[in-house]
């Protein structure tokens, strides 16, 4: 068993998280690979569109992909949305000597050392960087010193051991998508067919989500 984690606001879900998703987790060759919504992220600002809402545009997105799961659990706790609380819940169910590996952007990487308790998540968890179009910056100076020498070169080396690994990945799709960008257009009523799936953009439509007035 190889166990995945990829958190998000997912406001709204789009094609960069899901390609991502489906070639990560082929890639690591994970057997089930968590898309948790973050209903509040503590370092952005409350996202407009509800966390409920937002998890059923992320059902509907991933549909009936092999291996993907929508998880709500972070919507059932109160309070902030902490990766490290839903990193040792996932260590609960699965077991301690189960891979389990956290999935980030290189954006989301370059913010890491002020996420909360970040340097325990490499007690409970890999950390697996994945490469995203126009996202290059060298790292901050607290991120090396977070991660240290825990990096290793090949999937096979990090997935000898649970957790305690750093992996950085670039994906076959490399893809410019991003959620602002989406969340732009459909405020100025533009088209966004083909950066997200069909039944995602009909439920935006449908429930009027994301356009003037939101
Ligand atoms: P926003 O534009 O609202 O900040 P976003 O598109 O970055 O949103 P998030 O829900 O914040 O989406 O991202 C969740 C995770 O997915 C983060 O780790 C982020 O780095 C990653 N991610 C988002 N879009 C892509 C993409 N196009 N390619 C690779 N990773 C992505």
């Amino acid at each position: 068993m190889r166990i995945g984690m990829l958190g998000g606001t997912f406001d709204p879900v789009h094609n960069g998280h899901l390609r991502s998703a489906v070639e990560v987790r082929e890639a690591l060759g994970l057997d089930r690979l968590h898309l948790v919504l973050a209903p509040k992220p503590p370092l952005r600002d409350t996202p407009q569109v509800s966390a409920t809402q937002r998890l059923a545009l992320l059902k509907a997105g991933i549909g009936d992909t092999l291996g993907l799961l929508a998880d709500d659990r972070e919507l059932q706790r109160a309070g902030p949305s902490y990766s490290v609380d839903t990193l040792a819940e996932l260590r609960q169910q699965y077991g301690n000597d189960v891979p389990l590996a956290m999935i980030i952007g290189f954006d989301a990487f370059l913010r890491l050392a002020k996420w909360d308790r970040a340097a325990q998540l490499f007690e409970l968890s890999h950390l697996v960087v994945i490469a995203r179009p126009g996202y290059y910056s060298p790292w901050p100076s607290a991120l090396k010193e977070l991660v240290g020498d825990r990096e290793v070169d090949s999937v096979d080396i990090l997935m000898q051991r649970p957790y305690g690994g750093m992996l950085m990945l670039e994906l076959p799709s490399l893809m410019a998508i991003s959620a602002t960008y989406i969340r732009e257009r459909l405020q100025a009523g533009k088209s966004v067919r083909y950066l997200l799936p069909e039944a995602v953009e009909q439920a935006i439509f449908q429930q009027g989500l994301y356009q003037s007035g939101e």
